[in-house]
């Protein structure tokens, strides 16, 4: 199994690093994590808006949704697309549908399957088997976990410190952690330090942690940098736009 990044910019893009997305390539599936500013063509780049066999959202906020409409209209003009599983949170379809207005045939049901799932529920597609916890965030939000034969990752999504993520990614694999605070630019307690995330990943014993969703301006490698004081022998490395992490060898591809 592979975890793709097509963008890890926190909160809006930038120029080079899209918001956040993410794509799980398992033999057995591929599934679209998160589809923030800037990945639906980060998407085209790397395979096709068509080759998906679900979307995952973590959270309505538009960094990490905002792309679905260029979804929408991509597959609503393809006949070969049929309707695509959206995972997703209580009354994401009611929410994002309020921004698609036009003509009746305009609406956002037609074109994907929006499943609501909550934290009692396994999702498996292929051989990939998600599940769900919801996080610390103004918003119902949640945390990801993905199992299959080729290994296990977590992904935080969005997230305070209140969300308990050492148990939720406890043992896996790869962690793909927020961290969008820096030490001495900490802003409110709806996201993660990089001491925190560190925190985190230390305690759920995790092989791998993998930093994201950083504030745009930050410097990722000081964040790295951060982190590696918490975790000690824990590898700690930075997502990046176009970065494709291997979890059997444990590399950047
Ligand atoms: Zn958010």
């Amino acid at each position: 199994m592979r975890l793709r990044v097509l963008g890890c910019s926190g909160t809006y893009p930038t120029c080079s690093t899209p918001s956040s997305g993410y794509v799980i390539e398992d033999p057995s599936a591929t599934i679209w994590m998160d589809c923030g500013t800037g990945t639906f063509p980060a998407m085209q780049r790397v395979a096709g808006y068509d080759t998906v066999d679900a979307l995952v959202l973590s959270h309505v906020h538009s960094d990490h949704c905002l792309d679905i409409y260029p979804l929408y209209y991509a597959r609503r003009f393809d006949p070969g697309c049929e309707r695509l599983p959206v995972y997703c949170p209580a009354g994401t379809e009611e929410h994002l549908s309020r921004f698609l207005v036009g003509d009746g045939a305009c609406k956002l049901g037609f074109i994907f399957d929006f499943r609501e799932v909550t934290e009692d529920d396994v999702v498996e597609i292929g051989d990939v088997r998600l599940e769900f916890m919801l996080t610390d965030h103004p918003v119902p939000t949640f945390a990801i976990r993905a199992q299959s034969p080729g290994g296990t990752l977590t992904y935080s999504a969005d997230t305070g410190p209140g969300a308990d993520l050492a148990s939720f990614a406890h043992g896996c694999d790869l962690f793909v952690c927020e961290a969008s605070y820096q030490s001495g630019d900490l802003g409110p307690p709806l996201h993660l330090s990089t001491h925190q995330a560190a925190d985190f990943a230390k305690r759920a014993e995790v092989r791998d942690l993998v930093l994201t969703h950083f504030w745009p301006t930050h410097d990722r490698m000081r964040s790295v940098e951060e982190a590696a004081e918490v975790v000690g022998d824990l590898p700690v490395s930075a997502a990046y736009a176009g970065g494709v992490f291997d979890i059997t060898s444990r590399l950047w591809v």
